[in-house]
């Protein structure tokens, strides 16, 4: 595991790897280039070098630090929720080998499955950290920021970290036993430089559009299937931040009843309750406000 987060630049594991960075530059500045009036915004300095966005930064590098010392060692890994599950299936319903399926077929259903699954938790955890007061108060880290950029992506508090890191294992450990019961070893996953493919292509076409001041929309029907980074800006407005929670489809806000269309929307305030917002100012204030805050209202 590596500490320095430097490092992030270089794994495709990362929202931050820099090919995702150049992808989302070049969808950036043709945005910009179709829509001269947004320049001014994006390319100022009062945006990129707001106190906020440099919180932003500084947050970076110290939460990746935290997060490998303290968060990695105690999340469960993946691959021992797999044999539980592996176990588990075998010693309730004896043996089962499903072999009408060609390597490819598996390999597809494998990834589509891990891709789903995963962007199915994604919307239930956050939504729940709306919705459970107490995980409010750590989620407001993350929609504390008054400005956007593609580094608000890691402004999240630790305990949040740990949460979808528990998400992350339990979800594809689940699905990687159960595939692994059904089909045994033979088991593949469609990647690119060891990446999910599907999660690869859209890190690819723009998720760091998500977190910046490119308010990039689909198309109506587009944005029913998949949420466009101008819906996930909207999430981040203070009047709409009980909408669109999903991470990569936007079916399950669509399913679940919390999508908004980015034309439904035309003008949006970011952040949180206006008095909230002097308590999440400073980095010590990112990490510890939300225990002072659960403390005060006991
Ligand atoms: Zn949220
Ligand atoms: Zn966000």
């Amino acid at each position: 595991m590596e500490i320095n987060p430097f490092f992030y630049f270089l794994d495709p594991n990362r929202r931050v790897y820099w090919l995702f960075i150049i992808s989302s530059l070049i969808i950036g500045l043709i945005y910009l280039w179709l829509n001269p009036k947004t320049r001014k915004v994006n390319f100022s300095s009062k945006l990129w070098l707001h106190p906020s966005a440099v919180l932003d930064y500084v947050y970076f590098v110290f939460s990746s630090i935290i997060k490998i010392v303290l968060i990695v060692p105690i999340v469960i890994g993946a691959t021992e929720v797999t044999f539980f599950v592996n176990n588990w299936l075998i010693n309730q319903f004896g043996w089962i080998r499903i072999r009408s399926f060609s390597y490819t077929e598996i390999m597809i259903l494998f990834t589509l499955s891990l891709f789903i699954f995963s962007d199915l938790t994604r919307y239930l955890l956050h939504r729940l950290l709306h919705s459970i007061p107490i995980l409010w108060e750590f989620h407001k880290v993350h929609h504390s920021a008054k400005v956007l950029n593609p580094f608000t992506f890691y402004r999240v508090h630790p305990l949040e970290n740990l949460l979808f890191g528990l998400r992350y294992s339990l979800t594809v450990g689940l699905v990687t036993g159960i595939f692994l019961y059904f089909f045994g070893a033979r088991l593949g996953l469609i990647d690119i430089v060891g990446v999910n493919a599907i999660g690869f292509i859209f890190a690819l076409i723009g998720s760091n559009l998500r977190h910046s001041h490119i308010h990039l929309s689909y198309p109506r029907f587009v944005e029913k299937l998949f949420i466009s980074p101008y819906q996930h800006q909207i999430h981040h407005s203070k009047l709409h931040n009980n909408r669109n929670y999903g991470g990569f489809l936007a079916i399950w806000d669509l399913i679940f009843g919390s999508l908004t269309h980015s034309k439904q929307v035309k003008f949006i305030k970011l952040g949180i309750e206006r008095a909230e917002m002097k308590n999440f100012a400073k980095f010590y204030q990112l990490l510890f406000y939300p225990f002072i805050s659960i403390l005060k209202k006991l």
